[in-house]
C-alpha cells in the first residue's frame, strides 16, 4: 500500500509526527511521498526522507505560495533535487479558488517549474482548483517535453470528460478522500471510470479525511479507506485494486520494489 501524496511536514503533525509515521510502518505500507508546498516545506520533506526509508519527497512551490518563487528559490530547488530520494517536482499548478497569489504570478511560476522539472528529469505532481481549463492548456502546451506518463493530476476534481482528456494525454489521475464524501457525485463517477492503469491513490493528509473519519485530521494510513471505497465502487477486491495502483505509483515515481 502506497500513499502518493502526504504533507507529513505540516504543522498539524508537530505534536505527534513520530507516532503518525510509526502507524505507516505498523500497517506495513510500502512507502509514502511527502509533497512540497514551498521551499521550507520541501526542505523538511527531504529531511524526513533522509530519516525514514519509506518516505520519499517531492519538492516544489504550490500555487498558493507562487509569490515566494524567484531565482534563489529555484537554485535551492535545483540543489535539493540532487538528493537521491527526491522523486518528483510538486505540487505545482493553479489555484483560482483561494487566489492566495495573483493569477498571473501563478501561471508564470507554474510554467517555470514545468521547465525546471523538464531540466531535472523529474515527474510532476499537479494541483489544480477552479482552474481546469487553464491548467489543462498549460500542461498540453508543455507536453512535448515530457514522457507522457510523468504527470499526476492530484486530487482530481474535474468531470469525466476532462479526466478522459488527461488520460488520453497519458496523465495519471490521483484520487483521495473527496471520492468518499456523500455529495461527491462526479468524483465517484470519475473513480468508476478512470482506467485502472492511470489511477493513483492518495490522502493529501492532513487534509481531505475520507469517510467515515471526515472532520478529523487525515493521516497516511487512511489511504486504506480510500482504496477500499474505490474498490467497492468498481466492484473489485481491495487486493486487485492495490496490485495495480501500487504498481502505477512505483512506475510514476520511479521507485522499484
Ligand atoms: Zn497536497
Amino acid at each position: 500500500m502506497i500513499d502518493t501524496h502526504v504533507h507529513l511536514d505540516d504543522p498539524a503533525f508537530d505534536e505527534d509526527r513520530e507516532e503518525v509515521i510509526q502507524r505507516i510502518q505498523d500497517q506495513k505500507m510500502d512507502f509514502v511521498v511527502n509533497i512540497g508546498s514551498d521551499l521550507p516545506s520541501s526542505i523538511r520533506g527531504v529531511d524526513l526522507a533522509r530519516d525514514y526509508d519509506f518516505i520519499y519527497a517531492a519538492i516544489g512551490v504550490h500555487p498558493h505560495e507562487a509569490k515566494t518563487y524567484g531565482p534563489e528559490v529555484e537554485e535551492k530547488l535545483r540543489a535539493l533535487a540532487q538528493e537521491k530520494k527526491v522523486v518528483a517536482l510538486g505540487e505545482i499548478g493553479l489555484d483560482y479558488f483561494y487566489d492566495y497569489s495573483p493569477r498571473e504570478v501563478q501561471r508564470e511560476v507554474f510554467q517555470k517549474q514545468l521547465d525546471l522539472a523538464h531540466d531535472l528529469g523529474l515527474p510532476i505532481v499537479i494541483h489544480s482548483r477552479e482552474a481546469t481549463k487553464e491548467t489543462f492548456d498549460i500542461i498540453a502546451a508543455h507536453l512535448d517535453k515530457y514522457p507522457e506518463d510523468k504527470i499526476n493530476i492530484h486530487c482530481f476534481s474535474g468531470s469525466v470528460e476532462v479526466m478522459e482528456a488527461y488520460v488520453k494525454m497519458g496523465c495519471f489521475i490521483a484520487l483521495g478522500g473527496t471520492v468518499t464524501f456523500k455529495n461527491a457525485k462526479v468524483p465517484k463517477e470519475v473513480a468508476k471510470k478512470v482506467p485502472l492503469d492511470h489511477l493513483l491513490l492518495e490522502t493529501d493528509c492532513p487534509y481531505l479525511t475520507p469517510e467515515p473519519k471526515r472532520g478529523k485530521r487525515n493521516e497516511p494510513v487512511n489511504v486504506f479507506l480510500v482504496a477500499d471505497y474505490i474498490a467497492n465502487l468498481r466492484g473489485m477486491s481491495l487486493d486487485e485494486l492495490l496490485k495495480v495502483t501500487d504498481q502505477n505509483a512505483r512506475h510514476f515515481y520511479g521507485i522499484k520494489a
